[in-house]
């Protein structure tokens, strides 16, 4: 998109020519259609939850629900507002990291393995339900870098392996020179959605992202991160056999 400013340029009271300027406006432009489209789905993603919610505690009230519905209709509202919870804590996250520039960002030698293994305990039980496992390298990988910060791209990264697998499934995590790789053996992903799984809210497989708490926003927070860390994800995958995410540094 390109705005047109034109005036003109005035010689002893006499028009004598004209001062075209033309500027560029694409990038702010899209910025914007992108706040608007974001705007809108946070919109409805909350509203969702909240008007199940609703319902559910009216017939409550109201006495419309039997007493033997209360204890299902209290179990759906509190799963609708842990939902929700979810939801404003990864809109949160983004729009803190929205914030943040790569020279803000608090610098320490991280040992990714370490990391690793503190992901990996804390989603034991996740990974246990459905008999699916989890090989991390045996040796030690540095990232200079905010621990936190990556831990968080860690877990999302590994936490959809775990979601999008099979039962009896593996997860598989690899070094290389300069990258990081998650791999698993689970469902893979179809060509039309890879080039939009990282933008915000998209999802793939709606059912089971719904399913397994999934709000849509891992894996823009994942490339929020790797951005700030001047890293690039990418990721290949084939349908029905898995997907391999790659976090290449330096990039
Ligand atoms: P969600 O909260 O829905 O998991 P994400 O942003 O983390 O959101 O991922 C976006 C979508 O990409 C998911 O809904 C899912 O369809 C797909 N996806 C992400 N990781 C994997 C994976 N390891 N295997 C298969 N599909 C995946």
């Amino acid at each position: 998109d390109i705005r047109v400013i034109a005036s003109p340029v005035f010689v002893s009271g006499e028009v004598s020519g004209v001062i075209i300027i033309l500027l560029d406006v694409t990038e702010k432009k899209n910025l914007s259609d992108l706040r608007e489209k974001f705007t809108a789905n946070v919109s409805h993603e909350l509203k969702t939850p909240l008007t199940s919610i609703a319902g559910y505690a009216e017939m409550i009230e109201t006495g419309i629900a039997k007493p033997e519905d209360i204890s299902g209709f209290a179990a759906r509202i509190h799963k609708e507002s842990k939902r929700l919870l979810t939801l404003t804590n990864d809109i949160m996250k983004l729009s803190e990291l929205d914030e943040l520039s790569p020279n803000a960002i608090q610098l320490e030698k991280v040992n990714v393995s370490d990391v690793l293994r503190e992901i990996v305990s804390a989603l034991e039980s996740l990974a246990d339900k459905r008999r699916i496992q989890i090989a991390l390298p045996a040796e030690n990988f540095f990232i200079l870098g905010d621990r936190n910060k990556l831990y968080e791209m860690f877990y999302n990264l590994i936490s959809n392996a775990i979601r999008y697998n099979k039962d009896g499934g593996s997860v598989k995590v690899v070094y290389e020179k300069n990258a990081v790789i998650v791999e698993d053996s689970g469902m893979g992903i179809a060509e039309e959605h890879l080039p939009h799984i990282f933008e915000r809210f998209y999802r793939a497989d709606k059912s089971r992202s719904k399913e397994t708490g999934g709000t849509g926003l891992g894996l823009a927070i994942v490339k929020h991160i790797a951005e700030l860390h001047h890293a690039k994800v990418s990721v290949t995958s084939k349908l029905g056999e898995g997907s391999k995410f790659k976090i290449l540094l330096n990039a």
